[in-house]
């Protein structure tokens, strides 16, 4: 293969690395949110519960009040009774005391729902609390499995920008400018393989005397996939895979030793 060829070989390598370092890096973001997302949820619902809770308090506090008031105006009524001269005045104010014992009635029943209520309340603000514990420690170690990922990310990034600029030592300007607007357009891949006469990135024919030119040492110019433009290189099938030398001498002698007199 042509040293050049070779040299945008080892650059792209580097960029596929590069690129999936840098994928690895764009997803820390998300993930951290995410993660502070899922402890926010788990505060919200400790802060609902609680809320919850005070509301049931106040109401509390209404009912008890309520039931106080209307008490009084028991009270008030009973102490009218002896002033009360006709039948139909104090009908009435039976009537007034009945009503207002309902009402207390009710007062006390709603209390009762509230103090229910509240116990309930009590339980889940409970619940909510534990949770909120577990998931703060669970994404605490998360949080630090994350943070050593991205640390070694950023560490293989380092290492993989040194590195290329390493590869594009030897690479001629006008060729990177040209290797680079490939790499742009198809995201990140700028050279293919032709194996079975084919673009090994796109799938199309190439020319068999393209393929000629190509393996020809001296080969000078880069060839292009006629279809997706991609730089084209070719790896010559390896010597090795020569027929197996018949080296091996099969002996098939079996000594045997065992002797019969
Ligand atoms: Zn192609």
């Amino acid at each position: 293969m042509q040293k050049i060829l070779q040299n945008l070989l080892d650059l792209q390598h580097v960029d596929i690395r590069l690129n999936e370092v840098r994928a690895r890096l764009a997803k820390f973001p998300k993930k951290l949110a995410d993660s502070d997302a899922r402890i926010a949820s788990a505060k919200s619902s400790v802060e609902t519960s609680k809320a919850s809770q005070l509301a049931a308090v106040k109401d509390r506090k209404k009912y008890e009040l309520d039931v106080e008031s209307w008490k009084d105006k028991v009270r008030k009524y009973r102490d009218q009774t002896s002033q009360i001269k006709t039948n139909e005045a104090y009908r009435a104010l039976q009537h007034e005391v009945q009503n207002a014992e309902a009402e207390i009635s009710k007062a006390e029943d709603r209390l009762l729902e509230q103090m229910v209520a509240s116990e309930e309340y009590d339980v889940r603000i409970k619940a909510a609390e534990a949770l909120l514990k577990e998931v703060e420690q669970v994404e605490r170690v998360q949080r630090s499995t994350m943070e050593a990922d991205r640390a070694a990310a950023e560490k293989d990034l380092a290492e993989l920008n040194a590195e290329r600029a390493r590869a594009v030592a030897d690479i001629p300007e006008n060729l990177l400018d040209h290797y680079d607007r490939i790499v742009r357009k198809h995201n990140g891949v700028a050279l293919a393989e032709v194996r079975n006469e084919k673009c090994g990135a796109c799938g199309m024919i190439v020319r068999p005397h393209v393929i000629q030119e190509m393996r020809r040492a001296d080969s000078d110019p880069l060839f292009h996939c006629e279809t997706c433009t991609r730089i084209l290189y070719f790896i010559e099938p390896s010597v090795s895979a020569a027929p197996a030398a018949a080296a091996a001498s099969q002996s098939g002698a079996s000594s045997s030793t065992s002797h019969e007199s």
